[in-house]
Order: structure tokens, then C-alpha cells, then sequence
């Protein structure tokens, strides 16, 4: 056999012969020398293959182009390779084969073990727990096996009803003239067999849906968004299959006092303008309860002072992020009489109290706008 063969001749089709001429010459030659009418026929096998590659070629507008202007080596070039088996073909083809036999190639149900899903819970856990760890118990609810028919599906003492319909072969085969057709049982699904009498825990299913407690340890320092693997905790497996793993989401409830920059644990803290100047000691919250922090004398509004290693632990590996207190310099709405004395005597001390109505005015938003716009079209 030479090694290239003319599509055109294979098919039996003229140069100038019509897509619906291509189809119809390839479905008689397909059904010629289908495989299942020709079992064990090797030269049949390679005719129904040869049809096969020539239709795939003349049936496609593009590669027939190349194949009348640059023959074999013009497909090859454009990476054409034919067909490795009647898997191929029959994916290729599968419409064909499903108008000319009336079904498609059949895929049996499956049987065999099959792993759990997956399951996924939303846990939402306090600012203070996510940072100092806790251990919260959930009820997950989950698909187990029925513990009435073990999976089976069937009512204790009963068995599988042997599929009336295709004796249990899970194939029905017609004949068509002189085809023999085998299609998938519809009544089994290709099974064989199916649940006749079913159970009454969970109506032939073989799963029910369970809650079950956990013990969720939540580590120190989770943050939101976080995902805990709990590995086999999921659905449980089918027909022996390993169970899926739980993914537990951690969603972290915002604190009113603490805010979290990594592994920084941020806090404002108000002090009197009295404190900042003289500086003093403030009493502040801390994940490890309160402490005192002293305000260093000459302390500006927006000040932040660093507590090293008292902020968020370290979620992998060791040691934890630091403390950061801003103050906020807070001043008097209402002066007592005294105090006002007290004031004036103050800035009649610094000499300021004639000009410290007119400070050299500072420049507003609207003129820093215009200064930020205006650095663009110079
Ligand atoms: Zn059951
Ligand atoms: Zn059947």
C-alpha cells in the first residue's frame, strides 16, 4: 500500500464534490466498515480508518484547501496527524455515528470507589480570639454513609434487582437489518442492576446528610480570610473512597478599640494637650490585659509609640508583630474660669499672646489641590 492514498479516491468523490456528497460517500463507507460489523477484520479496520482520515480532511473547509494546493505534506506542515484509534473517531464523529445507529458511543455509569467532596464552612471568631487563639466546636453538617444499609442504598435483608430490561448486561442490543446495535440500558444506567427496595433511612441514596461536632482549634494570629484545612472531614467517601477534607474560612469580626496592619496591632489613644507637653502616664489596653505606657514630655499629635512584640503572634513561625499607639492630643472644648487664668498666664509666659491670633496661615486643601494639579502642566 503506498503510504499516501487520495482522500478523493478513498471517498470515492469527485475534485469538486459537495460537503453533503463528502458526508454522505464517508457514512457509507463508515458503515461498511464499522468495526462492530466487522470484528477481528484488520483490512476493514484500516478501510474504516482511511475514510475516517480523508472525511476529517474534506469535511474541513481550511484543510481541504491545503490538501488540493500542497497534498499530504501541506497538512502535515499545518500539524495535522490523522487519527491514533477508533476513540478518536469516534469522538470526532460522534453525531455521525449517533444519525446512522441511533446512539451515541455508550460510557458506562461509574462504579468503582469515588473520593468525598469537599466541604467549606464559614466561621466567624472574635478580634480578640483570632489573635490570641481559641478552640471553638462547630457542627458541620456532611454527607455519610447511611448507617442503616451501610451505602448500599437497600433495605436491610434485600438485594439489587437484576435489571429486567438488559438481564443485567447494562447493554440492550437491537438489531437493524443487518446491524447489531449495543446501546446503554436505560433502565439501569449500564449498571446491570438497580435498587428495587429501597431504604427507608435514605431512600436508596446510600448518604445521608449528618451534622457532626469539631473541635476547631483556631491558632494565635489567624486572620480573616484564612483558610483551615481539617484534612477527611468533608463527605465521606463512596464505595470505599477517601473522604473530602473540610476547608474552614475564618471571617474576623472587627474590634472597636485594636485594628490589624499585618502583624501590627494598631490602637489610638486620647491625651489631654496637658499630658502631651508635660508628659505622664496613661493606662492602655493590651491583648495581654491593660499596662501602663508613659507619654514622653513634648509628645505631638499624631505620635505613634512602638510596643515591641505586643502586637499580633506570628501566624508560622515565632514571635509576634508590635503594638502601635497613636495619641491623639485632645483639646479642652470648655475652660474653667481658673484654667483660662492658668492659660493666659501660660502664653503670657511664651511672649506669643500678641501675635498667636495671626500664626503665618497654613495652606488649605483647595490651594494644595491646585499646587498638586498645577506641578503636572508645568
Ligand atoms: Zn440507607
Ligand atoms: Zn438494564
Amino acid at each position: 500500500m503506498p503510504p499516501y492514498k487520495d482522500y478523493y479516491q478513498i471517498l470515492g468523490v469527485g475534485r469538486n464534490a459537495t460537503a453533503e456528497e463528502i458526508k454522505k460517500a464517508y457514512r457509507q463507507l463508515a458503515l461498511k466498515y464499522h468495526p462492530d460489523r466487522n470484528p477481528g477484520d484488520k483490512a476493514a479496520e484500516e478501510k474504516f480508518k482511511e475514510a475516517s482520515e480523508a472525511y476529517e480532511v474534506l469535511r474541513d473547509p481550511e484543510k481541504r484547501r491545503l490538501y488540493d494546493q500542497y497534498g499530504h505534506e501541506g497538512l502535515r506542515d499545518s500539524g495535522f496527524t490523522g487519527f491514533r484509534d477508533f476513540g478518536d473517531i469516534f469522538g470526532a464523529f460522534g453525531d455521525i455515528f449517533e444519525d446512522l445507529f441511533g446512539f451515541r458511543d455508550s460510557r458506562r455509569t461509574r462504579s468503582g470507589p469515588q473520593a468525598g467532596a469537599d466541604r467549606r464552612f464559614d466561621l466567624e471568631i472574635d478580634f480578640l480570639d483570632a489573635a490570641r487563639g481559641t478552640e471553638v466546636t462547630v457542627e458541620i453538617p456532611r454527607n455519610v454513609n447511611c448507617g442503616t444499609c451501610n451505602g448500599s442504598g437497600l433495605r436491610p435483608g434485600s438485594r439489587k434487582t437484576i435489571c429486567p430490561v438488559c438481564g443485567g448486561r447494562g447493554q440492550v442490543t437491537q438489531t437493524h437489518g443487518f446491524l447489531r446495535i449495543s446501546t446503554t440500558c436505560s433502565r439501569c444506567q449500564g449498571l446491570g442492576e438497580f435498587i428495587g427496595d429501597p431504604c427507608p433511612s435514605c431512600n436508596g441514596r446510600g448518604r445521608v446528610v449528618e451534622k457532626k461536632k469539631l473541635a476547631v482549634k483556631i491558632p494565635p494570629g489567624v486572620d480573616n480570610g484564612v483558610h483551615l484545612v481539617m484534612a477527611g472531614e468533608g463527605d465521606a467517601g463512596v464505595r470505599g473512597g477517601p473522604p473530602g477534607d473540610l476547608y474552614i474560612v475564618v471571617h474576623v469580626r472587627p474590634h472597636e478599640l485594636f485594628r490589624r496592619a499585618g502583624d501590627d496591632l494598631l490602637l489610638t489613644v486620647p491625651i489631654s494637650f496637658t499630658q502631651a507637653a508635660l508628659g505622664g502616664v496613661v493606662t492602655i489596653p493590651t491583648l495581654n490585659g491593660n499596662r501602663e505606657l508613659t507619654i514622653p514630655p513634648g509628645t505631638q499629635p499624631g505620635e505613634t509609640i512602638s510596643l515591641r512584640g505586643e502586637g499580633i503572634p506570628h501566624l508560622k513561625g515565632y514571635g509576634r508583630g508590635d503594638l502601635k499607639v497613636q495619641v491623639n492630643v485632645v483639646v479642652p472644648r470648655h475652660l474653667t474660669d481658673r484654667q483660662r487664668d492658668l492659660l493666659q498666664q501660660f502664653a503670657a509666659s511664651e511672649g506669643t499672646t500678641k501675635t498667636f491670633a495671626k500664626p503665618a496661615p497654613a495652606k488649605g486643601w483647595l490651594e494644595k489641590a491646585w499646587d498638586f494639579i498645577s506641578s503636572f502642566t508645568k
